[in-house]
């Protein structure tokens, strides 16, 4: 947590991607509408800071040279049944105010951040007429990512968004062991080149061990946003190291064989999570051989 936090409605994060911000997840559910007993908490940015106050004239910001943003959700000032305080901390090192409902402040309290008090009540988890707050936080990870110039800003932006969930969920996922964990999110540090794979049988693909990932746009994008991450992942995995055998008619989602229980296809279980929508996801996961989601390991002598 040594950058920029920044929290929003969008579940895309807005311009977060594209500006080297790194998803942290959800910090909980607040309202999006004015309801009774809400009140409105106030946007403001600076250059390298996202300030966030119920104070409708915004405290010190507009003399600190912050521009307001509006309104960034609702919530409530005092605490209603089944609610819980976000906290505020301000940095005495970075310009970075830091919102957590960790009463503890995470690691603030190390990196020498300051306890600024309460802004306001959110549920932990979803309730009626919520939506999720999330919650981004400057890195500039991404920033060594490189891009074919024949892929588009809105494709890169995509790229980077899905990115920035997928290694998110690669931290938090129980189907990844300790050590592919560790490994896939090493090469999301590196310098990965995206190309475009014109190949009409595959999503994307990659070199065992490379720092390249080539996507087909016209297979994999109309697929949506949990393909892409999934997708993306697989790919990265490819980037760490590891491979999986070509997949056999007989291979069956969950069956613990080498195909499906190979690292990047279990990595693709990060995603979405396992059981509660394993049918829909296991069976979009890794097609037959020839169909066009299949995943074509490339050799080195074999590039698109
Ligand atoms: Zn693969």
């Amino acid at each position: 947590m040594s950058g920029d936090h920044f929290y929003c409605l969008d579940p895309h994060g807005e311009l977060a991607p594209e500006l080297f911000y790194e998803y942290e997840g959800i910090t909980g559910f607040v309202f999006t509408t004015n309801q009774p007993d809400t009140v409105p908490i106030y946007r403001w940015m600076r250059p390298g800071d996202h300030f966030y106050t119920a104070d409708p004239t915004g405290e010190l910001a507009p003399e600190l040279g912050y521009v307001s943003e509006g309104i960034g959700w609702y919530m409530y000032p005092t605490q209603k049944a089944g609610t819980i305080p976000l906290y505020r901390w301000r940095s005495t090192q970075i310009p970075d105010h830091f919102y957590t409902t960790d009463p503890n402040g995470e690691l603030a309290p190390a990196l020498g951040y300051i306890a600024e008090g309460i802004t306001g009540y959110l549920y932990p988890s979803q309730s009626s007429g919520t939506s999720a707050l999330h919650r981004w936080m400057h890195s500039d990870m991404f920033r060594t990512f490189i891009f074919n110039n024949t892929i588009t800003a809105a494709q890169r932006r995509t790229l980077l968004e899905r990115h920035a969930f997928a290694y998110y969920r690669s931290g938090i996922c129980n189907n990844l062991n300790e050590e592919e964990r560790t490994r896939v999110r090493e090469a999301y540090r590196r310098a990965i080149t995206h190309d475009i794979n014109t190949d009409p049988n595959a999503n994307a693909s990659a070199i065992i061990g490379g720092s390249q990932i080539w996507v087909n746009f016209d297979n994999l994008f109309p697929l949506g946003d949990r393909e892409i991450a999934q997708s993306l992942l697989h790919e990265m995995m490819h980037c760490a190291g590891y491979n999986h055998p070509v997949r056999r008619n007989t291979d069956v989602p969950g069956d613990g064989g080498a195909y499906y229980n190979s690292p990047p296809l279990r990595a693709e279980l990060c995603i979405a999570g396992i059981q509660s929508d394993a049918g829909t996801t296991l069976l979009s996961l890794a097609p037959y051989a020839g169909e066009p989601r299949a995943c074509p390991v490339v050799s080195v002598e074999n590039q698109p």
